[in-house]
Order: structure tokens, then C-alpha cells, then sequence
């Protein structure tokens, strides 16, 4: 060996299983330092061309521009490479808005909508969340493993790699402890990285409909201190709906004693009229208010005073068809910290959070590189998950994406159809060519590792 080819294996000795190599745009989300990104940080991709990650037993060892990337590592015998010339490589998607556990059909309500009728009229009827809380609960723990697993399976195939996942489709002890079980049970099994979320004050069932206050009661008294004891949920939700749902002394019963039981606060506000949901959710310390549709400026102002996040689901507002989007620029301006997420759900059926990016840039005017740092960076933070998920920056999980498209903007651009080719989760190649994967072979994908 020759002293040249002696220091260039020593200056190689970071030994990397999985190396990414010669991106078109490497999208690392990284640079800036701080988390959540704000106002103009909010647009910052870290993009380098030719770029490269490289990994190690699901961390990253290394990230940069593919010459300086191959000159730092070695890829062990038997490691992967994957050629991404050509293509986009990003951090996996962080959907930061879902309700994937649930049982039944509500595609009559979506027929009824096409119909003329709104999303509140259909509830007034006997239709909406409740439709789904009866098949729920007459559901088994299998068979909600069964159907939820099918849509993280769809959510992966799209990209997404972490999920905040919520229950409230049971509203009852049992019911709502079998959906958390499930969360549980599939975040430790399925690639999606799942967080999850009480939301027992989703809605009131049926049978406590003219006893609202002893529901709250059933919430605060029996249902938060099993979820605690069984250490089944890092957040809890309330649907803060003054007329249809919980009230304001009763979401801030129920977030209060979500807070004593070491739960922190999401809130559903705003998403159908102004009902002071942003300034209730700034007032009680909430790390996120999420749809905010209808909040006024003056509440976002306290939102971002309170560093309150919004969680925007664009996709919800079409399918439900509000007819009315949240305004993300004005909110960006406001220096909100802007996260994104599906909203998948019974009445709103779509687990990509590409569409969901598209519709920020074409309903809510974000540009294209802050609506993939809101379903990143932003998401991780409002979940709590920064440190580890939403950029690529060396130590963190090597959870990635390999995109079938030559620069950024096709991402929101090329719309209804997936361009994920490769998915990554902590460094384990979990999509291959569009298909989901469940052994980890170690032959080289996208062409020749050159
Ligand atoms: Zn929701």
C-alpha cells in the first residue's frame, strides 16, 4: 500500500452499511440550528446537489456532497448502495395529524356531501364520527391491527416514516384503551414510527348525549389515569367544538388533567367556524393547534406569542369540502411554527402526504421548500421527535426518502400520483421500487455504485 492510499483509508475509516450517493438535490432540512423553523427559515431545505447520506446501524455517519461523503466513509462489505442520480433525497415524511385506527365505511357521507350536504349537517343527522365509533367498538383488537396496518403500509408506500397517531373512535374505557393497544402493538411492529395520542374527547357518543359533563367526568376520571398507568399516550387531544363538542371548561378540564397525568395538549380548533379555538389553545399552553381554518389574526398573533404550533391538514378541508383553507401565509408572517399533516380519518381518506403538500402550495400559499420543511423538520418538532427524525444531519435516525423526480417542486408539481421510489426507515430500506419490503437484502439499487 502506498502512503497516499494509506491516509485515504484512514481518512475513510467511518464504516457506513448504507450509502445514498450523486442526488440531483439532496434535501437535508439542516443548517439552521433551530427548531421549529420560523418565517424565512421555514423555506431553508439545506440543498446540495450531488449530495450524499451514509449510515450506519440506523444513524447517519455522514451528509454532503457525494465526493467529500465517499472520501469520509467505507462502505462495509456487503452494504448497500443506492445510485439516486437523477432523483430527490429527503428525510421521510412526518404526518403530523392522523386517526388510522377505526373500523367501517363512511363513503355514504361522502356521496351526501357531493350531494350539497356539509360536513356539520351530516352530524346533526346522526352521521359523522359517531358513524365510526359503533364498528369500532364492535371491532377486535386483530382486526384493528389487520385494517390499520394496511394504512400504514399505503402511508409508507407515500413516504412517511413518522406519525402521530390518535384514538377516538372508541369513547369508552375499554374501546379507547384497544385503539391506544393498537397504536402501540403497530408502532413497535410496522416501519412507520408511530406517537401517539388519547383523544377521547373526539366526540360525545350517543349514549351520553344529554349528559355531556358526566362523559367529561368518564374522560378525566377513568379513561386518562388508564392511559396513563399503561403509559399509552405522550399527548392528549380535545375537539374543541363549542357547539357540537367539548366546551371551553371542558377542554380545559380534560387538558389539565391530561397535564397532571404527564400528557402534553393538542387541540382541534377553528376547523368548521371562529370559535376562539387559537386563543383558547395559546391560554392553555397547547403544542399545537391544529386545521385553525377560521382563527383570526389576533389569536395567531397569541398563538405565536405562546409558541403554540399549527398543524394544517389541507386535505381535510377538500375532502370535507369546507370550502375555505387555512391561510399558512398569513401564519407563516405571523411566525408560526407551520407543521402539516394528513388528517386520515373516517371522512377524509388519504394517507399521502405528498397530495397533502401539493394542496399547502396550492390552497394555503406556502412555496414549495416550506411546505417540505413543515412536513419534516416542523412535524418532528411538534411531535417531539427533533432530535431524531425530520433532517438529515449526522447522528440522527437514517429514516430517507429516494423520489422519482429531478428537483423539489415536483414534489407539490407532479400531484396525484406517487413518485416515492426508495423508503429508508432507521437505515433499513423498507420500499424498494414502489413496493413495500419487508426483508433487507443488501444488493445495490438505482444502478451502479460507481
Ligand atoms: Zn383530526
Amino acid at each position: 500500500m502506498s502512503d497516499a492510499e494509506g491516509r485515504q483509508s484512514e481518512a475513510r475509516s467511518v464504516e457506513a452499511d448504507l450509502l445514498v450517493h450523486d442526488a440531483a438535490e439532496l434535501l437535508t432540512v439542516a443548517g439552521v440550528g433551530v427548531v421549529p423553523r420560523l418565517r424565512r427559515a421555514l423555506g431553508e431545505l439545506g440543498l446540495i446537489r450531488g449530495g450524499a447520506v451514509a449510515s450506519r446501524q440506523g444513524r447517519i455517519v455522514a451528509v454532503g456532497e457525494t465526493r467529500a461523503v465517499r472520501d469520509a466513509v467505507r462502505l462495509r462489505e456487503g452494504g448497500r448502495a443506492i445510485d439516486a442520480s437523477g432523483m430527490v433525497v429527503m428525510p421521510g415524511l412526518v404526518d403530523a395529524h392522523t386517526h388510522p385506527v377505526f373500523a367501517g365505511s363512511r363513503e355514504a357521507e361522502f356521496v351526501l356531501r357531493l350531494g350539497g350536504l356539509s360536513y356539520t349537517e351530516i352530524a346533526l343527522r346522526g352521521g359523522g364520527i359517531v358513524n365510526t365509533v359503533q364498528p369500532t367498538r364492535q371491532a377486535s383488537f386483530a382486526e384493528l391491527v389487520a385494517l390499520t396496518r394496511r394504512r400504514l403500509d399505503t402511508m409508507l408506500l407515500h413516504g412517511t416514516t413518522t406519525a402521530e397517531a390518535k384514538s377516538g373512535y372508541g369513547l369508552t374505557v375499554p374501546d379507547e384503551i384497544k385503539i391506544l393497544e393498537v397504536i402501540r402493538a403497530l408502532g413497535a411492529e410496522h416501519p412507520v414510527e408511530l406517537v401517539p395520542t388519547f383523544l377521547g374527547a373526539h366526540a360525545f357518543p350517543p349514549e351520553y348525549r344529554d349528559r355531556r359533563d358526566e362523559y367529561v367526568d368518564l374522560v378525566v376520571k377513568e379513561m386518562l389515569p388508564e392511559v396513563r398507568a399503561r403509559g399509552l399516550a405522550e399527548f392528549c387531544d380535545v375537539a374543541f367544538v363549542p357547539k357540537r363538542a367539548f366546551t371551553e371548561r371542558q377542554s380545559e378540564r380534560i387538558l389539565a388533567c391530561a397535564r397532571d397525568h404527564g400528557m402534553r395538549a393538542r387541540m382541534h380548533v377553528d376547523e368548521f367556524a371562529p370559535d376562539g379555538g387559537g386563543g383558547l389553545a395559546a391560554r392553555l399552553g397547547a403544542v399545537s393547534a391544529d386545521h385553525c381554518i377560521f382563527t383570526p389574526q389576533n389569536e395567531l398573533e397569541l398563538m405565536a406569542r405562546a409558541g403554540v404550533g399549527a398543524t394544517l391538514m389541507p386535505a381535510a378541508a377538500f375532502a370535507l369540502r369546507i370550502g375555505r383553507y387555512a391561510d399558512a401565509r398569513a401564519m407563516v408572517e405571523t411566525g408560526l411554527a407551520v407543521a402539516l399533516g394528513t388528517d386520515f380519518n373516517a371522512s377524509c381518506l388519504c394517507e399521502s402526504m405528498p397530495l397533502t403538500i401539493s394542496l399547502a402550495c396550492l390552497k394555503m400559499g406556502l412555496t414549495p421548500p416550506e411546505a417540505l420543511v413543515a412536513a419534516t423538520i416542523n412535524g418532528a418538532w411538534s411531535l417531539g421527535r427533533a432530535h431524531e427524525v425530520g433532517s438529515l444531519e449526522v447522528g440522527k435516525a437514517s429514516d430517507l426518502l429516494v423520489l422519482d423526480c429531478p428537483t423539489h417542486v415536483h414534489i407539490p408539481f407532479h400531484f396525484g400520483v406517487n413518485r416515492v421510489r426508495h423508503v429508508v426507515k432507521r437505515g433499513a430500506v423498507v420500499v424498494r421500487d414502489g413496493r413495500r419490503v419487508d426483508a433487507d437484502g443488501a444488493e445495490a439499487l438505482g444502478g451502479p455504485d460507481r
